[in-house]
């Protein structure tokens, strides 16, 4: 008898979501039978963005059995301990604050940053800043890796920055070299459907038909399957997220002495810049809402901010910002920009990749390689993009900048009311001096952001009573030693080495 595993899956787009899908599928299922093809045309090429990772990427490549020596001095990465955001808030004490990837260390601070952020939401001076209870941000300002030596028994959690063409040029020889990929290379132009609605073939521009059982749409924001064949809708974000626009440009690191441990994260006049710390150079763009601000005075902005004056093309991009209603679609599955996106805030998209696949392989197999599970499969990635854009949604809501004279965008975020339920719940409980991280479990929303990250995010904001409400914590109130906690903090980054030093030994 067949296995049923035995298909034959088509892959259109060779972006880093198709070459990660293909690993992801090849690994699986190649020892059953499966075959796997992918399909992409040089001609119209990738994004070529997306350079900063969450933790998934490490568990991307462990899963692939990819060892950090053999893929990251290819692709140029440094290690990530998290984002730093700076400028969104104009509050005193607040003007930066780092969000850490939660990590078992945490355990031992975690319970006080909350018992002191609550003290504060109801007017007690008392330290509630998130950078003073995680040792992530601690390794980031230090410009540490976070990689413990074997002497010190907790493990930092942390995500990398890479080169997104290396990345994906390096994916694609291992699926091809090692896990039996099919590659071609060609433009499809016309999609040929069975009787039943299901994709038959894929037809390229010299007829080819590249036949399967199985298709993923990873053509990035031309959507060809989803939003082409299978006219599947795409449910737009636009009323919870302005953005919808970057300006791209690569620059070499000022200071070649130092190698940064982190993503930062600068607001601007009409959204903001990230800078991205590869071994090379510094990845830089400036994401905004055109409605806002044009893409010329955008990218002056950006080049001020830079200070790289004419020097350097800049790239300007569209985001299609949203998702499809449904990524599972008879017998495709939509992966990476074609399935939705978020804007790049807390670089979560290849996260949203790798689960949105891993995800796929459980419900597939579960159900005998049937679609018997595609509809609670789609119903938890659908949940899980609105879960993450609460959270991006959240950074807006609660901004604490001056807008640049003309320029109506950070009050008119501030002032946005098309919040979701979840986030008015999360934001009521803060609001009201509430148990956030018991509202967090019972919203069950805790799989996408933690407690850790909402409280870091609010906190990190200031958004907090006015500094007139603020009073002495009274008898009432348990005083942390937040002097204390920094001792412990100093004393466990004294086991991690500098960033640089880290990296030094793949050369
Ligand atoms: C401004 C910006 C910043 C971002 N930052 C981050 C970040 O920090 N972290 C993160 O995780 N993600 C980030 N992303 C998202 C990230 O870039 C993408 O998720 C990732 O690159 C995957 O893209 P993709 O493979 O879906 O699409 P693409 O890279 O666009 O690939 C599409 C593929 O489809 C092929 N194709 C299209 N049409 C056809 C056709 N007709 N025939 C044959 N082939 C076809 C193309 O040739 C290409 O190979 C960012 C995105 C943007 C826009």
């Amino acid at each position: 008898m067949t296995d049923p595993a035995a298909k034959d899956f088509v892959i259109l787009g060779g972006g880093t979501a198709g070459w990660m899908a293909a690993c992801l599928l090849a690994n699986q299922w190649r020892g059953r039978g499966a075959t796997v093809t992918l399909i992409e045309s040089k001609e119209i090429g990738i994004i070529g963005v997306g350079e900063g990772s969450t933790p998934q990427l490490k568990a991307f490549f462990d899963r692939l059995g990819i060892a950090e020596r053999e893929w990251m001095p290819a692709c140029d990465a440094t290690y990530k301990n998290g984002i730093s955001f700076h400028g969104w808030s104009n509050r005193p004490g607040y003007e930066s604050y780092f969000h850490p990837f939660p990590a078992p260390i945490d355990n031992h601070t975690a319970a006080k940053f909350f018992y002191n952020t609550r003290a504060r939401r109801t007017g007690r001076d008392v330290d509630a800043h998130p950078d003073r209870f995680f040792l992530p941000a601690l390794l980031a300002a230090t410009e540490k890796a976070p990689i413990a030596p074997e002497h010190f028994p907790f493990e930092p959690t942390y995500g990398y920055h890479f080169d997104a063409h290396k990345v994906g040029a390096f994916l694609a020889d291992h699926a091809t070299e090692n896990l039996g990929v099919r590659h071609i290379e060609g433009r499809v132009e016309n999609v040929e459907r069975a009787d039943n609605g299901d994709i038959a073939a894929l037809i390229t521009e010299d007829r080819s038909r590249i036949a399967g059982n199985f298709f993923l749409d990873c053509s990035g924001f031309r959507a060809i399957l989803f939003n082409g064949a299978l006219d599947e809708p795409f449910l737009p974000f636009s009323d919870n997220l302005f953005n919808d626009s970057a300006v791209v440009m690569p620059t070499t690191r000022a200071d070649q002495t130092r190698l940064p441990s982190q993503t930062k994260a600068t607001a601007l006049s009409a959204g903001w810049v990230w800078d991205i710390p590869l071994t090379t150079r510094s990845g830089n763009g400036y994401v905004y809402s055109s409605s806002h601000i044009d893409a010329e005075a955008a990218e002056c902005e950006l080049r001020q901010h830079l200070g790289v004056g004419d020097t350097g093309e800049a790239r300007h991009l569209k985001m299609r910002v949203g998702r499809v209603r449904n990524s599972w679609s008879h017998n495709a599955l939509a992966i990476g920009l074609s399935q939705g996106f978020l804007e790049p805030l807390e670089a979560t998209a290849l996260h949203i990749v790798i689960a949105t696949v891993e995800q796929f392989i459980g419900s597939f197999e579960a159900g005998d390689f049937t679609p018997e599970h595609r509809d609670s499969f789609n119903a938890d990635i659908a949940a899980r993009y609105e879960g993450i854009r609460d959270y991006i949604v959240c950074h807006y809501k609660v901004n604490r900048r001056e807008d640049a004279a003309g320029i109506d965008y950070w009050a008119a975020n501030r002032a946005n009311q098309n919040l979701s339920d979840d986030l008015k719940s999360v934001l009521t409980s803060w609001y009201t001096g509430g148990d956030l991280t018991a509202e967090i479990s019972r919203l069950g929303i805790g799989k996408y952001y933690s407690a850790i990250s909402w409280h870091s995010l609010l906190a990190g904001y200031g958004t907090f009573p006015d500094d007139a409400k603020i009073t002495p914590p009274g008898d009432d109130i348990v005083i942390h030693d937040v002097s204390e906690i920094q001792r412990f903090l100093d004393r466990c980054a004294l086991n991690f080495d500098d960033h640089a030093q880290a990296l030094s030994v793949f050369d």
